[in-house]
């Protein structure tokens, strides 16, 4: 059956990118009604942090995407964290040594180097020559008798490596591109290019879905994998499927450093996992020609790795918000007056928490609903309710204020005043006020709603002014005309 992983490491903040890599892991586990592996790669301690391992758990958490096996709930393979793996890892290291499928090579950085120019400046390719290849006994006890400490390099075959990807379709790497390369480290730390296939050859990982990033190193874990399939540690090498670059400013490859990658901002600005999701699902993949809106179950149902385009994708900001609004749209009132909580108090709310008054929020929710594109949207769209005094910003004021509206405000509070407090008759209301200065409906609102809200946009006036009530209505009114 299939097992996929998705196997961060704990640096830094959840990115876009490494969503992307989860969600399609997800899927493609949940359509195949599969096993989801989480394990945290944390073996370089100088970048790794708790921290990071936090967010990391708790982004997952949030986006809905639940793991089978990994941290937390443990399973048949624990842990799974690779910091608490070191002693597996020395044990394959040993045995990949003494089975001659990797030797201990004790060129210095400096010799490397020197050895790379002179290969670059003769045409010749430059990766590690095979310099400590076949060492003799003697030449391994004067290393040793210098005090030189060995990194350990696994020998790659002479044969070109061919696999079928499953998003690329066949792929050769000839063995002049893929040199003999480290797989622990002088001071006896495994390096990723060791852990990461020893771990998912132990966890029995069928299918490794990446970043196109990580293309390059497949020819060598492949070549690994045979030999722990030689070992007895491999039942088998894994399909391997690169999920295509990313795009962001500029066409240029979204860097996790990107402000406009990080996780951590599209929850604070309010996207809806399912609408976060939604979006990121099409970069490399389309559910059908003509529907790009559908929920997590419909993705699951329809997701195909084969129909994972290998092209970069471009990350669109102005689509993922549409999509998300989407989302927002399709939840029931209930369910989107929730999701607002978070928005509806300090820090984001900037009403003191006794003003805030829910059955008021409650009328004007589903308007709300309709307008806003994050959740975060809904603060400006409400807190005319809840603040003493509207914001105010002079540029709404300035352009809803052009000329003198005074006139026509005084009209329209004696109208307003007269009127019975709902929104059809405070519309007739202002209709009426308008026409007695040759004025349509949206000029003869205007210097009203800024008067009121504070803004030259926003939810539907009259309901806003039905909610707000004539006494507070009225005073702002007269605020403004003062
Ligand atoms: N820990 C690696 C990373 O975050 C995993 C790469 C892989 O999927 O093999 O880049």
């Amino acid at each position: 059956s299939v097992r996929v992983r998705f196997c961060p490491s704990p640096t830094g903040n959840p990115h876009v990118g490494l969503v992307r890599t989860a969600l399609f892991n997800w899927a493609f586990a949940r359509h195949n009604g599969g096993t989801m592996v989480f394990r945290i790669e944390d073996t370089d301690a100088a970048r790794d942090s708790e921290e990071s391992y936090g967010q990391l758990l708790d982004a997952m958490r949030w986006l809905g995407l639940d793991w089978d096996e990994g941290p937390e709930i443990g399973g048949p393979h624990a842990p799974y964290r690779q910091s608490q793996r070191m002693d597996v890892y020395r044990d394959v290291a040993e045995r990949l040594l003494s089975g001659g499928y990797a030797y201990r090579c004790y060129c210095t950085t400096e010799e490397l180097d020197r050895r790379r120019e002179a290969a670059r400046a003769a045409g010749r390719p430059s990766g590690y020559d095979g310099h400590c290849r076949d060492l003799s006994a003697e030449q391994v006890a004067a290393y040793e008798a210098e005090g030189r400490a060995p990194i350990v390099r696994f020998r790659m075959p002479d044969e070109p490596v061919t696999f079928t990807d499953l998003v690329r379709g066949e792929l050769t790497f000839s063995p002049e591109n893929v040199p003999d390369y480290g797989i622990v480290r002088a001071n006896g730390a495994p390096l990723y290019t060791l852990v990461n296939p020893v771990d998912d050859a132990l966890m029995e990982i069928t299918h490794v879905l990446r970043g196109e990033d990580l293309l390059s190193s497949t020819p060598r874990q492949i070549a690994l994998y045979r030999a722990l399939m030689e070992l007895g540690v491999a039942k088998g090498v894994p399909a391997f499927g690169h999920l295509p670059y990313v795009m962001g400013e500029g066409n240029k490859k979204l860097s996790k450093r990107d402000p406009q990658a990080s996780l951590n901002l599209y929850r604070e600005r309010g996207f809806l996992p399912e609408g976060l999701l939604n979006y990121l699902s099409l970069l490399g993949w389309s559910f059908s020609a003509d529907q790009d809106i559908f929920s997590l179950d419909e993705m699951v149902a329809a997701f195909e790795i084969s129909a994972v385009n290998a092209n970069p994708a471009r990350f669109d900001l102005k689509k993922a918000e549409a999509i998300n609004a989407d989302h927002i749209r399709q939840l029931d009132v209930k369910a989107f007056t929730e999701a607002c909580g978070p928005w509806l108090t300090a820090p984001h709310a900037p009403w003191a928490p006794e003003r805030f008054d829910r059955a008021a929020f409650e009328a004007l929710a589903p308007l709300a609903q309709t307008r806003v594109t994050v959740l975060s949207d809904i603060t400006a769209n409400v807190d005319f309710l809840f603040l003493d005094e509207p914001v105010w910003d002079e540029a709404s004021w300035n352009k809803a204020m052009k000329g003198d509206p005074a006139a026509l405000l005084t009209t329209v509070r004696g109208r307003l005043a007269d009127a019975e407090w709902r929104a059809e008759p405070l519309k007739d209301a202002v209709l009426a006020a308008g026409e007695e200065h040759g004025l349509k409906l949206g000029k003869a609102q205007a210097p009203l709603r800024v008067a009121v809200t504070g803004r030259t946009v926003g939810l539907p006036l009259f309901e806003s002014l039905e909610v707000l009530g004539r006494e507070r209505t009225l005073a702002r009114v007269d605020a403004a005309l003062a």
